[in-house]
């Protein structure tokens, strides 16, 4: 379906932030445009779920988790940043492979499958989208998806 997404992606956080402790800060830099992107409601919400899930399982206490979402060309481009536990610079690719799981012992007291990053990227690449991460070790995250905009036209043209 034909999605703007700025309004869909403040919904979601929405509802993370009503269900979140207080102990995570939620701060918020959407473009202002509008931005309509063809896609799955309900995968991308799967994907945002996944990401922001991540974020909040790996923030301390008093962490602020950084929502952007920008047009770039004929992208859309979406960043959730953490300042969590991080991960070593070798890893970061490896945790979109299914059941990667960082750290064995942490990842087992924080439960989960090692799956929602894989099937994240595999939900972006079918919307044509890329997905990646960026993190320092003791400093935080940041998982960046890009999806394609559809073109500013009018109803009628084609
Ligand atoms: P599931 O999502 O299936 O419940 P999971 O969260 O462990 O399990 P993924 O979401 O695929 O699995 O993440 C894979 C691994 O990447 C995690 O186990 C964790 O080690 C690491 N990871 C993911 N997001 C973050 C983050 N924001 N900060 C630190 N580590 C992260
Ligand atoms: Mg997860």
């Amino acid at each position: 379906d034909r999605v703007e997404f700025v309004s869909f992606f403040d919904h979601v956080i929405d509802r993370f932030e009503m269900n979140k402790n207080e102990k995570v800060e939620f701060v918020r830099n959407l473009s202002n445009k509008n931005m309509y992107v063809w896609m799955d409601k309900d995968k991308i919400t799967q994907v945002l779920d996944n990401i922001i899930s991540n974020a909040i399982k790996y923030s301390p206490e008093g962490g602020s988790i950084r929502f952007s979402a920008h047009s770039t060309k004929k992208q859309l481009r979406v960043s959730i940043t953490d300042e969590g536990i991080g991960m070593p610079p070798d890893t970061v690719d490896k945790i979109f492979d299914r059941f990667y799981r960082v750290d064995k012992s942490r990842a087992r007291e924080m439960g989960g499958t090692g799956l929602g990053l894989a099937i994240a990227r595999e939900m972006i690449e079918a919307h044509h989208g890329k997905i990646w991460a960026e993190s320092r070790e003791g400093k935080g995250t940041t998982v960046h998806f890009t999806l394609p905009l559809m073109s500013q036209k009018r109803r009628g043209q084609s």
